[in-house]
């Protein structure tokens, strides 16, 4: 088992983040392995990138676990959820943070780049979920939080597939936390706005500063911002079914 070294440990529920390596999962995985939660840092293409932020969590004097897996698809999912039972045997957070994103008229999508879209920010929660539910169902206790975006609620031009999947996300989150809640597991989503990460890199300056007008805060929001929700909705115990839109007032 990965010991933490040390400092804070808070307890020890074990927590997964997939898409840990990079943007928000990173920034998720080092705010929660610095409290001392275990952690599994899952990632799929960047393996480089997932040890710099183990070798960056463990100069802090924590630990973390990584873990490669497309959760796109059902085995490398279920590898995943499987992995982390035989070595902790239990998990108490999922987070369903992996994701990709394409921006395209609606008329040039393909069915490649459909499925691509719905497979990795849908499915693979649902392959993640499915699996890592039923021992929390079986320990009677759990939490899901599920990453959509703002599109999912507002719908994007040029991103209907992307729109659909977080869409489908949030109706994901409601459904289960319906049907899960008298097992003591909650369920919510995160629909950040626009988020200072690779997946926005394709933006010019002058992109970001028409968008900053449109946001009553006038900034685009951090990784951070985001980890701080999971870490709220990690100590709380009574909310569920909730999508929490943290966008600097872009939508309200
Ligand atoms: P990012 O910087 O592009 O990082 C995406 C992460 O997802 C990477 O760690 C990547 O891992 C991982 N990933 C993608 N497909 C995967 C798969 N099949 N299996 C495992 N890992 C996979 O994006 P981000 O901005 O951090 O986005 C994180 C989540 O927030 C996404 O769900 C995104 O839709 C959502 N979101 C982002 C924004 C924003 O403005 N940034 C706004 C709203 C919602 P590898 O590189 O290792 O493959």
């Amino acid at each position: 088992m990965v010991e933490n070294q040390g400092k804070n440990i808070l307890n020890n529920k074990v927590v997964i983040v997939t898409g840990g390596s990079r943007g928000i999962g990173r920034e998720i995985v080092k705010y929660l392995a610095k409290k001392g939660y275990i952690v599994i840092l899952n990632y799929n293409k960047s393996g480089e990138c997932a040890r710099n932020v183990e070798n960056y969590i463990k100069k802090e004097g924590f630990s973390v676990d990584i873990y490669k897996a497309d959760v796109s698809s059902r085995e490398d999912a279920e590898n995943l959820i499987q992995y982390t039972l035989d070595k902790y045997k239990k998990i108490d957070v999922l987070v369903n943070n992996a994701g990709i994103a394409q921006s395209k008229l609606f008329t040039e999508i393909t069915d490649e780049d459909w499925n691509n879209m719905i497979n990795n920010n849908l499915t693979s929660a649902f392959y993640c979920t499915r699996k890592a539910s039923k021992s929390m169902i079986t320990q009677k206790s759990g939490l899901i939080i599920n990453i959509s975006s703002i599109w999912g609620i507002t719908g994007s031009s040029m991103e209907v597939h992307y729109s659909t999947a977080k869409a489908g996300l949030i109706g994901f989150t409601k459904a289960l936390a319906k049907e899960l809640g008298p097992s003591n597991i909650r369920v919510n989503a995160i629909a950040p706005g626009i988020i200072d990460t690779d997946m926005n890199k394709e933006y010019s300056k002058e992109d970001i500063e028409k968008i900053k007008e449109e946001i009553p805060l006038e900034k685009i929001g951090q990784a951070q911002n985001i980890a701080r929700c999971v870490n709220w909705l990690i100590e709380d115990d009574y909310t569920t079914g909730e999508v929490i839109s943290i966008n600097g007032g872009w939508y309200m």
